[in-house]
């Protein structure tokens, strides 16, 4: 049987070096996910520093039988945003990654998740505010996923009359009778429902207000409806102070 080549591109959302220097890839795609092994001293016409983290490859690829993981042969570099390995940035670019990275497990989210990822990680390494980029991709990433906070009515009891409390389990704001969850005010409530209804850069015209309120009512949803990031408790500035 002869060896069948492929070709596949993506942006890596995560790496893992193996102890033996073998390094595992995981690409999302406008195709979706995918994982693939580059083993050490095997990668032909390129180096392992090109399948770095956040970086738009392709690869080219084989693969013995079905069971196995891909076998890379050959990366070529597409894309890479050197600003992103700024210790001020990367933090961001991680979370946007790794958010992406759980909410694409046994699901597939395809074409809007990748242009959104790509479009976060390109907001990060070009504007002045990558916190900001990182919070209102955050948001537009979930969203993609369908998960939306609600915003509109109760997400308790349906109501249509809404205050300033956000529940995280019942997933969005409470009305004043059920009156229950984080309490916002009316600033970051409006900049939330911005971030869920214009475009990243309409928002970024004004600086976001309240990091610190944010950051937490991101955290906890995404903990709560997706999964506990490594990557957002690395961001220990966030205090919860709040609550
Ligand atoms: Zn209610």
């Amino acid at each position: 049987m002869s060896t069948r080549y492929a070709l596949r591109e993506g942006i890596i959302i995560r790496r893992k070096q193996l102890p033996n220097g073998d390094i595992v890839i995981t690409l999302i795609s406008e195709n979706g996910k995918w994982r693939a092994i580059a083993k050490k001293g095997k990668l032909l016409g390129g180096n392992l520093g090109k399948l770095s983290l956040f970086h738009d490859v392709t690869v080219q690829y084989y693969r013995k039988n079905d069971e196995d993981l891909a076998l890379i042969t050959q990366v070529q570099l597409g894309g890479a945003l050197p600003q992103l390995a700024d210790p001020a940035v990367y933090p961001y670019a991680h979370i946007l990654a790794e958010l992406t990275d759980k909410l694409t497990v046994d699901v597939h989210l395809g074409e809007n998740i990748h242009s959104y990822l790509a479009s976060g990680l390109r907001g990060l390494a070009q504007h002045s505010d990558p916190e900001a980029v990182a919070l209102i991709m955050s948001w537009k990433l979930l969203q993609q996923a369908g998960l939306s906070p609600r915003l509109l009515r109760c997400a308790r009891c349906g109501a249509s009359e809404t205050g300033l409390m956000f529940d995280i389990a019942a997933g969005g704001i409470t009305c004043n009778k059920c009156n229950s969850g984080i309490k916002l005010n009316p600033k970051a409530a409006a900049e939330l429902s911005a971030i869920m209804h214009a475009t990243m850069h309409e928002v970024l015209q004004h600086p976001l207000s309240e990091r610190n309120l944010h950051w937490v009512l991101l955290s906890r949803y995404i903990s709560f409806h997706v999964t506990a990031l490594q990557s957002l408790n690395n961001l220990q500035r966030f205090t919860l102070q709040v609550i």
